[in-house]
């Protein structure tokens, strides 16, 4: 029997090892340096917000019935090895493989005078891992705890939403002009902003640094920020965006911050190694490279991973490009390539809606406003179809739910 070794058991990793272990011809092994089963980040700002515990967040097992191979938990891969098929735990072990898939996602990047500043304080912690929102949720059990968030990207919104609800006292710091920074042109990202600070105790301090941490040596008590503001804090977050975890590998591909360099079919350089999912980049339908950074994408190409793992040669679909924050009842959303020069805004029902065009093609799009005006607009950017046939649907006076072809299709995607 084969044996398969997969690095990583985030959702590429266990979706990968589903899908091989249900084929019934390979040994599969799984290595995560965490102690918990494969489980859903996007669920981590419910955990730190008290709503969820720990093991309502666990993925379940595969379909393939019973556990998809072996698990070592809690242990790393700190060498890999391709030309001896060989990889090198930390607790000593060495495991021998004849094909391998490295999905092991992305950790958050922290900028080095960030990690200057606050180095190895206890109550400073990103949010990517079970045991992060576990300490957030500690410090949550004070009345009116003072959270900071740095970084006003989608984790720390998120998060930020998260512990609005949870009563805490939020201030979100970011170097950027506003929020989302990555996700939305800052005109669109000011339309969601006040639904942020709208309800609870929250807010957004943009265009502003960390210049110093006043600490009790264990614990930062007090942000310093650029502007000479003063945040006394008992939690900080870091939400400063996030940085491929290939450290453990040698040589010409390691410790690359732009991922691991892969084929069509998701093939390192290193034939019969393969890796999906956050710690790679791939192509976007307007031809991009970019992370993926979204289940659908890491499940995708774990998929397509384990079927080359397993003899056939399928190609990966390019990335879906995307992404939606939910604040209140409001949604910014963001989907396709929106960095075209000719954009039109529109009004969709009562919500804000700015197409990104290339030439009389849309390219993108960019979202704010109710969920139900949202529907039909994914498709319209995969499809990249006409901005005239946009101009000509929002004209009807019920706006995208007329527009007959994509309507079925909109359902699979909002
Ligand atoms: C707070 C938060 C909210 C999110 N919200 C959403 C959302 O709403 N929708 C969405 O689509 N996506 C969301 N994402 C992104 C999504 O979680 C990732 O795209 C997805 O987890 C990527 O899966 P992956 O398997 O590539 O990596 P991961 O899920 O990161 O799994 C990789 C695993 O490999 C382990 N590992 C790393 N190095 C080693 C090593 N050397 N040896 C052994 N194990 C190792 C890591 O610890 C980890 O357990 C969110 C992420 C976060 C953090």
């Amino acid at each position: 029997m084969e044996r398969v070794l997969i690095v990583g058991n985030g959702y590429a990793g266990s979706r990968a090892a589903e899908a091989l272990a249900g084929l019934g011809r390979f040994e599969v092994v799984r290595v995560s340096d965490e102690e918990h089963p494969a489980y859903c980040r996007h669920l981590l700002p419910e955990l730190a917000a008290g709503e969820r515990n720990p093991e309502d967040l666990y993925l379940p097992e595969g379909e393939s019935g019973g556990p998809a191979g072996k698990v070592r938990s809690a242990d790393a891969v700190v060498r890999f090895l391709p030309d001896a098929r060989t990889a090198v735990l930390a607790s000593g072990e060495e495991i021998r493989y004849d094909k391998a898939l490295i999905a092991t996602g992305a950790r958050v990047f922290v900028p080095g005078k960030l990690r200057d500043l606050f180095g190895q304080l206890g109550n400073v912690r990103s949010m990517r891992r079970i045991g992060d929102a576990v300490s957030l949720r500690r410090a949550l059990g004070k009345k009116g705890a003072r959270i900071v968030i740095v970084g006003a990207g989608r984790i720390g919104v998120l998060l930020s939403e998260a512990l609005k609800r949870a009563g805490a006292r939020i201030t979100v710091v970011d170097i950027a002009p506003e929020i989302l920074p990555t996700m939305l042109q800052n005109e669109v990202a000011a339309k969601l902003r006040p639904h942020l600070e709208a309800e609870g105790d929250l807010s957004v301090l943009a265009g502003r640094t960390v210049a110093r941490v006043a600490t009790d040596r264990e614990n930062a008590e007090a942000l310093h920020l650029s502007d000479g503001t003063v945040l006394p804090c008992d939690f900080v977050v870091l939400a400063t965006g996030v940085v491929p975890n290939t450290e453990f590998l040698e040589g010409e591909w390691g410790d690359r911050a732009d991922g691991i360099p892969v084929d069509a079919r998701l093939e390192t350089r290193h034939p019969g190694v393969y890796a999906a999912g956050d710690v790679i980049r791939f192509g976007t339908l307007t031809g991009r490279t970019e992370p993926g950074q979204l289940i659908v994408n890491a499940r995708q190409q774990a998929e397509v991973a384990a079927r080359n793992i397993a003899g056939e040669s399928v190609s990966c679909p390019p990335l879906f490009v995307g992404n939606v924050a939910k604040i209140g009842s409001v949604l910014g959303a963001v989907a396709g390539d929106v960095e075209g020069s000719g954009h039109e805004d529109f009004r969709v029902g009562e919500s804000f809606l700015r197409v990104t065009m290339d030439g009389p093609g849309i390219t993108g799009f960019q979202f704010v406003g109710r969920p139900e005006d949202l529907r039909g607009l994914v498709p319209v950017v995969l499809k990249r179809v006409d901005a005239a046939w946009l101009r000509q649907g929002l004209r009807v006076s019920t706006g995208l739910g007329l527009v007959p072809p994509f309507l079925a299709e909109a359902r699979g995607w909002v």
